[in-house]
């Protein structure tokens, strides 16, 4: 006879290990159910984040940034760094070291604090059963008052450039090349394209991005947007909107990539291609044929506010169910829904969930635009300050970008913040934390913030909401 839990959680990303963590820290007998193989071909934790998502994005985006600075930016601040090359086999090896102590951490957390970690595929067979199948074929069915299901997502193709070994690749494939292409092609200007073109840009590729949108990063205030844009073009990536993939051919080592765009059809070819059209939720085989968890119509799993599917005991979070895909947003509800489980009172607050994307300057936002707030007949006022006028930014060789808070126009509650920056990812928290509080903007004009901090900048939009910035005319 299996062992019987009080909650099993199904897939050991963020989602799924922190609820199994946090469940067993509230006293709850936990497992969690895994089947993801790594390089090693031994099963690995932290799914889609630790393994081909977040980490190894920012461990390439941070060495490809600091050889840019190296090669370009070292020389203005009187530093000789002689002939910079970038190995970028090495970088490779370095990316691949971070996730597999990472990965194998997680081991370790689970042990401490008596998560039980199953290895296979499991799959909800009833309100309260788990069927795991182990990579020997061999089955065991777990009994469990509750189930979480954390299955994650998995890369979205696309008729017109379906994946070719070595020259189409997805955003996994675009973190294992194992030399620069020349010619890069990026379908999609999201945070993944904007991030894995920008690391290959700053090794050399020349990296055209096509986005079937007319907009740039719709999702953020359009002032910074655009400046995001700009600095973007500077850098080297060539942004194309309006520019509609219709199919691709592969000839030797090339890919030619057909599209049309406001001037009719193009075509342009590329030494490699990545799509990044966006994730869909991986629900595949997790919840057994006469099992009747609902699906909405995209394929997520239906769930209320807090993460409760249609079956009684059964719980579904992270990237698949709604809401953003973000590796903090599951992390926040697999530890909502552990509490619920425990007895307590949870909720979480999706307005305040931050978005980073960690090019080089990062862009962070939290909440509204001025244009959403617009949009819904709110009156806003504004405060905006430019990183060019900030003393920090200037001793950091680092003076593009700006900040720029959104407040109601009667009760000054902050509804937004959105920063192009260098740490734009660490000072959105502020923004984070202030909105979560409630506070108005001049509660942040009335702090004191360290100087000098490139955070004085939030500090200097919140001041300007009110027309008084103090360092700029
Ligand atoms: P996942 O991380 O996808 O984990 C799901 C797990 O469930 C997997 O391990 C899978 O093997 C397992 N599983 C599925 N089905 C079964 C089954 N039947 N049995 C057993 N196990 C199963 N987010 C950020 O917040 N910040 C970033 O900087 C960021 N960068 C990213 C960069 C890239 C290139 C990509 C692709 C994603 C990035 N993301 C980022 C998104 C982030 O990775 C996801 O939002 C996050 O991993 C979702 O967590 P999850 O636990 O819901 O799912």
């Amino acid at each position: 006879m299996a062992d019987k839990f009080d909650v099993i959680v199904i897939g050991a990303g963020p989602g799924g290990y922190v609820a199994a963590i946090r469940a067993a820290q509230l006293g709850l007998k936990a497992a969690c159910v895994e089947k993801w193989i790594g390089k090693e071909g031994n099963v690995v934790h932290g799914g889609t984040c630790l393994n081909v998502g977040c980490i190894p994005s920012k461990a390439l985006l941070e060495a490809s940034h600091k050889y840019v600075e190296a090669k370009h930016d070292f020389d203005d601040m009187g530093i000789n760094a002689g002939d910079v090359t970038m190995d970028v086999k090495k970088m490779m090896a370095r990316k691949d070291k971070i996730v597999k102590n990472l990965t194998g951490g997680i081991s370790g957390l689970f042990k401490a604090n008596g998560v039980t970690a199953i290895e296979g595929t499991g799959k909800v067979v009833s309100g309260k059963q788990v069927e795991v199948t182990d990579l020997d074929g061999n089955t065991t069915t777990y009994d469990a008052d509750n189930i979480v299901i954390a299955a994650g997502s998995v890369p979205v193709e696309i008729p017109p450039t379906p994946l070719t070994e070595g020259l189409i690749v997805d955003s996994t494939g675009a973190l294992e090349f194992q030399e620069t292409p020349k010619r890069l092609g990026v379908i999609g200007a999201g945070v993944i394209g904007l991030e894995l073109g920008s690391v290959w840009s700053r090794l050399g590729s020349e990296v055209t991005v096509l986005e079937a949108m007319d907009s740039f990063l719709p999702m953020v205030d359009t002032a910074i947007a655009k400046e995001t844009q700009k600095l973007l073009k500077k850098q080297g990536l060539d942004i194309k909107l309006g520019a509609r993939v219709t199919g691709s051919e592969t000839n030797g080592d090339e890919v030619i990539v057909k599209y049309t765009d406001a001037n009719g059809e193009q075509e342009m070819t590329f030494d490699k291609l990545i799509v990044c059209v966006g994730r869909r939720p991986y629900t595949k085989g997790v919840i057994a044929d006469g099992v009747s968890v609902e699906l909405d119509e995209r394929g997520f799993i239906f769930v209320d506010d807090q993460c409760r599917t249609n079956v009684p005991g059964v719980y579904a979070i992270g990237d698949c169910v709604r809401g953003p895909m973000l590796a903090h947003k599951a992390s926040e509800e697999g530890i909502m829904v552990a509490d619920i489980i425990a007895g307590h009172k949870a909720e979480m607050n999706y307005d305040t969930i931050p978005n980073v994307i960690y090019t080089f300057p990062e862009v962070a936002w939290v909440g509204m635009t001025e244009q959403d707030a617009k949009a819904k007949g709110i009156e806003v006022k504004t405060g905006s300050f430019p990183f060019a006028a900030s003393g920090r930014a200037m001793a950091n060789n680092a003076t593009e970008g700006s900040a720029k808070i959104i407040a109601d126009a009667e009760t000054d509650r902050i509804l937004g913040m959105h920063i192009v920056g260098q740490h734009a990812g660490e000072m959105i928290a502020q923004g984070v934390i202030a909105m979560e509080f409630g506070s108005s903007a001049e509660d942040l004009a009335l702090t004191c913030y360290a100087h000098p901090t490139m955070s004085e900048a939030v500090h200097e939009a919140a001041l300007a909401v009110e027309g008084h910035a103090i360092h700029m005319a």
